[in-house]
């Protein structure tokens, strides 16, 4: 009787305790490329503001308000610091933090990187994945042409210092019949409206509002050339600008940015979560594609962006030097006023 009473508690207990237990695991051991959205998309296009920061937000962006109207969208996603072009591209493309990729400003013109590197970009992924792929780099600042993305891997690479002329070029390029797997732009104007007038004014304001016109141009292009059907269309920039103009350092106007997404699975509305990264996009571009990141990306693909996928945790011990130095740079960004 003692024995049958045991039995039946060691059920009962078997039954409340364990098996939630199992049930509450069983989602975290989901692979992540279980997903639907997993390999969902033919198409991931990046369209970089370069200096534009979280200001999106507070400028008149029409273009930008339609298109991620049903789309998932972050202002305040921390950058890689210095927060320079280089260093935040880079780690866009590559998916790993500057501390390991060492790409800035300077080196990025001088020299030219190619498949040989340690830490590949998405183009040089999708590139091994798919030998025949079209793939394109539409730039003002040659620096991402030359200095990030592979030489040797068939990039269509091309690049224009007029960003009117440079949305022109892209336009055509499209509506050409190309159909990239990976596409990237970097249009220039709001940098350098940062750097003569600073993040409060109304140059810097005005500048956002025409690199909005050349986003609705683009994703207007992508959409009459029925690419957006099967396309992830992102817009993001690397970083912002202080009051009096620059950047480079800690403060919350400097490194903060914005990463905006729509695509047939993004979450309407969505918000990135609050562990994103710019460096992210490299790990959102390829599970987009359906390929897996390299061993050595921490970038991660966020929550609240795909609707059937989970955030991944962020591996401390791929990168532990940003892992610890990070925290404390974001202490720094707290504590430094604007300026
Ligand atoms: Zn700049």
């Amino acid at each position: 009787m003692k024995k049958t009473a045991s039995l039946v508690l060691a059920v009962l207990l078997a039954v409340c305790c364990v098996i939630p237990a199992f049930a509450i695991q069983f989602p975290g051991v989901k692979k992540l490329s279980d997903s639907p959205s997993f390999g969902a998309y033919e198409h991931v296009f990046i369209i970089g503001i370069d200096g534009a920061g979280r200001f999106f937000k507070e400028a008149d962006t029409p273009n930008f308000d339609r298109i991620f109207a049903n789309g998932a969208v972050k202002y305040d996603v921390r950058t890689e610091v210095p927060t320079d072009s280089g260093p935040n591209w880079a780690s866009m493309l590559t998916g790993v933090s500057y501390f390991k990729h060492k790409i800035h400003n300077g080196n990025s013109g001088e020299e030219q990187r190619d498949s040989s590197t340690k830490y590949p970009t998405v183009f040089s992924v999708a590139r091994a994945a798919m030998p025949e792929a079209e793939l394109a780099s539409f730039v003002n600042w040659n620096n991402v042409n030359f200095g990030m993305i592979e030489t040797d891997i068939g990039v269509t690479e091309h690049q224009n210092g007029d960003d009117n002329a440079l949305t022109d070029d892209i336009c055509a390029y499209f509506d050409a019949g190309n159909q990239p797997a990976v596409f990237f732009t970097q249009i220039d104007l709001v940098d350098a409206a940062g750097h003569a007038h600073g993040s409060a004014s109304q140059e810097y304001f005005d500048a956002i509002h025409t690199a909005d016109g050349y986003i609705g141009r683009i994703y207007d292009a992508l959409v009459r050339n029925g690419l957006l059907e099967d396309g992830l269309f992102i817009v993001t920039a690397d970083h912002g600008h202080t009051i009096a103009g620059g950047h480079g350092r800690f403060s919350m106007r400097e490194s903060l940015t914005t990463i905006a997404a729509a695509g047939k699975t993004v979450v309407p509305g969505g918000e990135l979560d609050k562990d994103t990264r710019d460096r992210d996009i490299a790990a959102i571009t390829l599970f987009a594609l359906g390929l897996d990141k390299t061993n050595e990306m921490s970038a991660r693909v966020p929550g609240g962006l795909f609707e059937d996928t989970d955030g991944e945790r962020r591996s401390f011990f791929k990168d532990p030097l940003d892992g610890i130095i990070s925290p404390v740079m974001w202490l720094v960004t707290l504590l430094t006023p604007d300026h």
